[in-house]
């Protein structure tokens, strides 16, 4: 079956994720397409963000609803668990197989809309911690799902090497560094940013290295 250069970006109304539908959008212009997954995030905030941004970027963008995951885990994005990193462990905000189902739904929607391109923003430089954000996995991944539809789907990780330092230059390359202030971060689903969680403290470091200002309003910074 032959494909069209279509991309579809998994987006989650992030910084990362922001920056993967630019570039796709640099890559395939006018051929990409956004999807989020409502798994139960508790804050229900990125995806009304993800919306927002989306429609600035003008490309179609759907929700699917995807509650079973928030069923059957237990983590800090999910349910009212305190974040927190012990060493020897993951840290709370994992979510388990998360990343595998995001990419299996992408797989059946770009087999089902004949798309051959997916993006996705994991990335293992700045890495918390997280083992379906290294770039072995998402080889393993892409081979196991065109095994499992017989397709050639190509998963494209823009930022896997990349520092947040780089991804936040690569964003002013790509001429919308103002999609930022749209975006979320905060693992305590706060807008204004609460500027303190580890998700708002490795965005500002980011930003701080490259001494580009965050266009993100921040409680504290
Ligand atoms: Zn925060």
């Amino acid at each position: 079956m032959s494909k069209k250069s279509k991309a579809l970006v998994l987006f989650s109304g992030g910084q990362d994720s922001t920056t993967c539908l630019a570039q796709a959008l640099h890559d395939f212009p006018g051929e990409v397409e956004a999807v989020a997954i409502n798994y139960g995030q508790r804050h229900q905030i990125e995806l009304k963000q993800a919306q927002i941004i989306a429609k600035l970027a003008k490309v179609p963008f759907q929700i699917i609803d995807f509650p079973l995951l928030s069923q059957v885990t237990k983590n800090s994005l999910t349910h009212h668990i305190p974040i927190e990193h012990k060493e020897g462990q993951l840290p709370s905000t994992f979510v388990p197989g998360r990343n595998l189902l995001f990419l299996n739904m992408a797989a059946i929607i770009a087999y089902e809309k004949n798309i051959r391109h997916i993006y996705t923003g994991v990335c293992q430089t700045d890495y918390s911690g997280y083992p379906d954000c290294r770039d072995n996995f998402i080889k393993s991944a892409e081979q196991t799902l065109n095994l499992a539809m017989e397709t050639q789907v190509e998963i494209h990780t823009p930022l896997m090497f990349l520092t947040k330092a780089e991804t936040i230059l690569l964003m002013q390359n790509l001429g919308k560094l103002d999609w930022y202030q749209h975006t979320h971060t905060c693992y305590n689903g706060k807008r204004p940013a609460c500027g303190t969680c580890p998700a708002c403290i490795l965005r500002l470091k980011g930003f701080k290295e490259t001494e580009i200002i965050d266009p993100l309003d921040y409680e504290v910074q």
